[in-house]
């Protein structure tokens, strides 16, 4: 596929430049187009990071969820939830309850 609009060959973030999806909308078949012809265009790189085109603004944007795994907001995040999922274990692990009710809540943590 050819994107029209996302000129971006690499993350902003880390410089990744494989890209592993590229995406149009599309509506009922047909590619939705703006009011003023463009499309919307999304591009993903291996690192996470997707780059979308906004025909609002006619500008390439930053997803605000799919991020670089190279990013530091990302990796803070990610390191927070580790820290929390080990903290909701241990309190599992102070209930009065069975073994494999406590076995059975602590594998629902992923
Ligand atoms: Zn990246």
């Amino acid at each position: 596929m050819i994107l029209r609009n996302i000129k971006s060959l690499e993350c902003p973030i880390c410089g990744c430049s494989t890209i592993i999806k590229e995406e149009i909308d599309v509506f009922c078949g047909k590619v939705s187009v703006h009011c003023n012809g463009q499309r919307w265009e999304r591009r993903t790189f291996l690192c996470g990071q997707e780059i979308n085109w906004i025909p609002n603004f006619e500008r390439e944007e930053i997803h605000k969820y799919n991020i670089c795994t190279f990013n530091d907001a990302y990796k803070d995040k990610q390191r927070k939830i580790l820290a929390s999922k080990k903290a909701v274990k241990d309190f599992i692990d102070t209930l009065d309850i069975d073994e494999i009710r406590r076995s059975s809540w602590k594998g629902s943590i992923y």
